[in-house]
């Protein structure tokens, strides 16, 4: 499919949203109403909008969690290579012209990236992005909260598998849970919504499920349990999963939980927990697919993009940034991406792997 015969699809009423795959989405327009830009570029083939970009910043991290990445870690890809903070600045200056609302800074772990919170003060001073939200393994976040807060950070997501000092170990091969905790404390007393990330492992952790209740509860956060998803080398197979239905039968047995709203392109559905301010939320890739309102791209740290989560990376925005190319030459790369991403995820029971890279460089 040709990028024109792409435009034209995208506004011809044959792929109209109300009568495609993901007819709950809201209608697309054809410009920004903003700057007026075409936003066309951002429209797959089946009508959805994706004004949200994950960017990692770094292919590195500080742990080494079992189902991510190997205890002695991965080729780390050359400085040089790694898009550098002017980069992702003009990118999202792109991007946030062609319709992009919302930003989240993933790794590896972001936060070990030297400068990474100047980058965020950065990117929050462009008025298109109504939310910039930060993926992290919480190790830096009793130092960096109060900074972040300042920088004009939106939300933070951390990523803590277990409450349990000597399994936390087992899992990332790092003994820095009471860190940690402390660091969503610490962002909780700066005021930044904070939501805990949960990999759901049967035989791992399946035995703490209610003590993560009981977590949200006291600390009056967002628990989500996240189903066990097929990466490179992380030993997945589809009897590695616990689903999100199973884990609220689980739930339901101690606590009533209340479904709450959401939107077509939320990823997580999210439960009230009665008589407390703390929520449970299920993050089900491989059993409830959500990807009829996806409207996210990836953008690794070396600068490639991904139109999914389960594709390999289409194009190099990185190379045609370092060849002075064009905002138009941005676009015809973000269309072509796009226009092979696939409706959604096939079912996960046959799964073949299909992206070369593993969960530390593509940053989740
Ligand atoms: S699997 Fe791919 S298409 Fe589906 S929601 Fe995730 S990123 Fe979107």
């Amino acid at each position: 499919m040709t990028l024109i015969m792409l435009l034209n699809s995208a506004r011809s009423p044959k792929y109209d949203v109300r009568v495609g795959s993901t007819a709950e989405c809201p209608p697309t327009q054809a410009t920004d109403p903003q700057s007026g830009a075409s936003k066309t570029c951002l429209v797959d083939r089946f009508g959805r909008f994706h004004d949200y970009l994950r960017i990692s910043i770094t292919d590195r991290c500080n742990f080494r969690c079992t189902y991510c990445m190997p205890e002695k870690g991965v080729k780390w890809k050359p400085r040089d290579e790694i898009l550098t903070f002017e980069e992702i600045v003009q990118l999202v200056t792109f991007f946030a012209k062609k319709g992009v609302r919302k930003l989240r800074i993933t790794g590896g772990e972001p936060t070990i990236r030297h400068g990474y919170i100047d980058l965020i003060r950065e990117l929050r001073t462009n008025p298109a992005i109504e939310e910039l939200a930060l993926t992290t393994n919480g190790s830096r976040l009793s130092k960096d909260a109060p900074f972040l807060k300042e920088a004009g950070l939106s939300s933070i997501n951390v990523s803590l598998d277990t409450l349990r000092a000597d399994r936390f170990e087992a899992i990332t091969r790092r003994s820095e849970l009471e860190l940690v905790l402390k660091g969503i404390e610490f962002s909780q007393a700066h005021d930044i919504p904070t939501k805990v990330n949960v990999v759901m492992m049967p035989g791992v952790n399946d035995d703490e499920i209610i003590d993560f209740v009981h977590f949200a509860s006291s600390k009056c956060i967002t628990v989500r349990f996240i189903e066990f998803m097929p990466f490179l080398n992380n030993n997945w197979s589809s009897c590695s999963v616990l689903s999100s239905s199973k884990i609220r039968e689980i739930i339901g047995k101690e606590f009533q939980l209340q479904a709450l709203d959401g939107y077509p392109s939320d990823v997580a559905r999210e439960y009230s927990i009665p008589g407390s301010a703390g929520r449970i939320a299920f993050v089900s890739s491989v059993t409830e697919s959500f990807c009829g309102g996806c409207s996210r791209l990836r953008l690794t740290a070396d600068g490639e993009l991904k139109s999914c989560l389960f594709l390999p990376p289409a194009v190099s925005l990185r190379d045609i940034l370092r060849y002075n190319g064009t905002d138009d030459e941005l676009e015809q790369a973000v269309a072509t991406c796009l226009a092979g991403k696939w409706a959604g995820h096939p079912p996960m029971r046959d799964w073949a792997q299909r992206d070369h890279l593993t969960m530390v460089q593509i940053g989740g």
